[in-house]
């Protein structure tokens, strides 16, 4: 397994011995560096940011594996074409806990209605009063749009309905089980109606840079805006412009377009780029380093899924979470 968080450690070592299979465990990403580590192995196992070179496919299989399993949902590390002229099989985590993503999003909406950043703020700076920060809204008394209504849309879809939200659903592919908490619209219903607007689609063609100014335009006065999917789906600058103007109430944000500089490093915030530093200095905006995912059950489920579908992989068996070609 390589790639391995010292988070993960107690669930492999669980996992191992529950299972009886051996787990190496490496802290480096998989590259060509170290491919050869899996010599002598049945599976491999990892979760990165950083691309597999093709060369580690063929390598792999030069050393007898049969499968390359990844930890997380998006698989836009792997070139699957490579993987399969390499003779491997491939697969991911489609769904390690849409509810901890689904939950921090809950959490992030509530703290933006209730004002509590800029209580957060006054309160360490010696104000106590009320009027630190305008009235709070309440969660049953509002609209949300949910854009994307997966695994991800649906389970927060369904929490904000207990709460006794009103929840309009914008999505392509209709679930008819999901009617009974959520209304399907067309986007500019969605907009025109909603107090609050929540991403939860994949980064495709048709949502890359979706949340753009016309998109705003058409968006109600004081509407908040969330985004726990994928950065590249809103327009950093057009939301920029709509704070600025007090068109929009606030925004939450656990992704950025240009996330991938400087999330999971430690940063000076000066060095930070222009836009970052102005939604970080807005006391409206919530931001967050792409931790939604993280929970001690979706650590748990990535690290077992991944496991066990490998296993399954290497011995030639079918798994729900194989990528096909
Ligand atoms: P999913 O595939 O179950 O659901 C995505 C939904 O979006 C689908 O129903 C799809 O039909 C819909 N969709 C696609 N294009 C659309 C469009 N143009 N307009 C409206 N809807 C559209 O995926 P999921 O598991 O719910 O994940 C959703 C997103 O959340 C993914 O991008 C994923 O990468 C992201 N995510 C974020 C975190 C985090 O920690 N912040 C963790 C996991 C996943």
């Amino acid at each position: 397994m390589y790639a391995v968080f010292e988070d993960e450690v107690p669930y492999i070592e669980e996992f191992a011995n529950r299972t009886g299979h051996e787990i190496v465990q490496e802290t480096d990403y998989l590259s060509e560096k170290n491919v050869d580590l899996a010599a002598g192995f049945d599976a491999v196992v990892t979760q990165q940011t950083v691309n597999i070179p093709d060369m580690v496919y063929s390598r792999l299989a030069e050393l007898g594996i049969r499968q390359i399993s990844i930890r997380q949902v998006g698989y836009d590390i792997l070139n699957i074409d490579a993987i399969h002229k390499a003779g491997l099989r491939a697969s991911n985590v489609a769904a390690y806990s849409p509810r901890a993503i689904a939950e921090y999003t809950l959490t992030q909406l509530l703290n933006l209605i209730r004002n509590n950043k800029r209580y957060y703020q006054a309160t360490e700076s010696g104000n106590w009063l009320w009027s630190a920060a305008p009235q709070g809204k309440e969660i049953h008394d509002l609209t949300v749009a949910v854009i994307g209504a997966g695994r991800i849309g649906s389970a927060l879809a369904e929490m904000l309905h207990v709460l006794g939200a009103k929840v309009l659903a914008v999505d392509p592919v209709y679930h008819a089980q999901n009617e009974a908490f959520l209304d399907y619209t067309n986007l500019d219903d969605a907009l025109k109606r909603a107090d609050v607007i929540t991403f939860h689609t994949p980064l495709n063609k048709q949502t890359n840079g979706m949340a753009d100014k016309d998109f705003f335009q058409k968006v109600k006065k004081n509407a908040y805006i969330l985004n726990f999917a994928r950065g590249g789906i809103i327009q950093t600058s057009a939301l920029l412009e709509n704070l600025r103007s007090g068109k929009l109430a606030g925004a939450a944000l656990d992704v950025l377009p240009n996330g991938t500089e400087f999330m999971g490093k430690i940063q000076n915030p000066d060095k930070l780029p222009a836009d970052v530093q102005e939604l970080m200095s807005r006391d409206n905006v919530l931001l967050s380093p792409h931790v939604a995912f993280y929970t001690n059950l979706a650590v748990k489920n990535m690290v077992e899924i991944a496991l066990n579908d490998a296993i399954a992989l290497s011995q030639g068996k079918h798994i729900e979470n194989e990528i096909l070609y």
